[in-house]
């Protein structure tokens, strides 16, 4: 015998599972109409019907003009609404912070990045530039915003809290969703920002199922997607890339060990080894200051800076072929900065992973470059927020705003 509240439950329970179902369909193949979805996920008309109504009343679902077939009554196709709910992504890093705002359909409807040397400046005044620039970017969307990613280039744990930013001082156990949720309303957490690009990447290119995307900053991080699923490790803190060993007896990196892998090829040593100025000569509000001017120097035949690229890619190669020896991965994606210098690392990595993985001759590894390019970081934070609210993990937004995360 159940009791009122019991049936209650299990009832709310499966119209939850009801709409989730409805929703993905009409994700996954938008322009079903409710007779196509009845068929598509097996609920009867009436039930396929009800559920649409609800999610069309929430905001998150929208009725297209309908098809009138040659007889019989006409079929309304329903699509994700572009105006409904939006994904919210703030990227902090070393060198800038950006955000962006991403619609129901994953869709970039907003973005804008500033640059700075956040490394002299307060994690409070880092944040306040950073919910500044969001703000004027949903602003611009003119889209609710459902919910707001944070994606910073440290560890954060699986609940969310960020432990460690070497590059960073000041950020370690720092609540930084706080600020954002107090200015937005909406629920917030943080993610490595690796992952978040590995997120998006996994998104726009549905078809790579297994990869490894590298993200060049400051730092060098690693989002590994495996089975067409982020993997971040059992307590959220894998990828660290950057911090494998090179030279045991090389230069003091920023976590506190000698020689790391983004001692040699992280952005300050490239700038290093190529003869141009620090990020630190990086102008406030000009973004990617120090990368452009690595940019221009490769675009333009620089001996120097090319040598500079070949080392980088060289080591990055000889680092990867061990990631990949151990995690049998067929795929390196190359993000952030080093989506633009992509067509310089792309050779030098490939020649030492034709070299060094024992899978060479059965099964290559290839390199490419991010389909978002360098802001697939921001963009992933954003898109994640989409997975939620299509996952049903968020409420819509005007919906009392559950807080998630830390
Ligand atoms: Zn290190």
């Amino acid at each position: 015998v159940t009791s009122g509240a019991e049936a209650s439950a299990s009832q709310q329970a499966v119209r939850r599972h009801n709409r989730n179902l409805v929703l993905r369909a009409i994700a996954a193949e938008p322009r079903r109409s409710r007779a196509q979805l009845a068929e598509h996920t097996g609920l009867t008309k009436a039930t396929v019907s009800s559920v649409a109504d609800e999610l069309i009343g929430a905001g998150l679902v929208a009725e297209l003009d309908a098809d009138r077939g040659a007889r019989g009554r006409p079929a309304v196709p329903l699509v994700l609404n572009p105006d409904g709910p939006s994904g919210l992504g703030i990227e902090v890093n070393v060198d800038y912070v950006s955000a962006c705002v991403v619609d129901l359909t994953g869709t970039v409807r907003g973005y804008a990045a500033v640059g700075s040397d956040n490394r002299t400046l307060t994690p409070g005044r880092v944040l306040r530039r950073a919910t500044d620039l969001a703000a004027r970017v949903v602003a611009q969307s003119g889209l609710p915003v459902a919910g707001a990613v944070i994606a910073v280039p440290g560890l954060v744990d699986t609940g969310g809290t960020v432990r460690r930013v070497p590059n960073l001082p000041g950020w370690d156990g720092l609540d930084c969703a706080r600020r954002v949720r107090a200015r937005f309303g909406v629920a917030t957490r943080v993610e490595n920002e690796a992952n978040a690009a590995a997120v998006a990447e996994l998104r726009s290119r549905p078809e790579l199922a297994d990869f490894l995307l590298v993200s060049g900053e400051i730092g060098v991080g690693a989002g590994l997607v495996l089975s067409g699923r982020p993997f971040r490790g059992p307590r959220g803190f894998s990828g660290e890339l950057g911090h494998v060993p090179v030279d045991p007896a090389g230069p003091e990196c920023g976590c506190g060990a000698c020689g790391c892998l983004e001692q040699y090829v992280g952005q300050e040593a490239l700038l290093n080894a190529a003869g141009l100025p620090g990020v630190a000569s990086t102008q406030i509000g000009a973004p990617g200051g120090a990368a452009g001017a690595l940019l221009a120097a490769a675009a333009r035949g620089d001996q120097r800076t090319l040598g500079a690229l070949a080392d980088a890619g060289r080591t990055l190669g000889v680092t990867l072929a061990g990631v990949l020896n151990v995690l049998d991965v067929p795929t390196v994606v190359l993000g952030g900065l080093y989506a633009r210098l992509a067509p310089w690392l792309q050779g030098p990595i490939g020649e030492e992973l034709q070299r060094r993985t024992i899978t060479r001759a059965i099964a290559p590894a290839s390199v490419i470059a991010s389909a978002l390019g360098p802001d697939s970081a921001v963009i992933g934070a954003a898109v994640s927020v989409i997975d939620e609210v299509l996952s049903d993990a968020l409420p819509p937004a005007g919906a009392d705003s559950r807080q998630a995360g830390a």
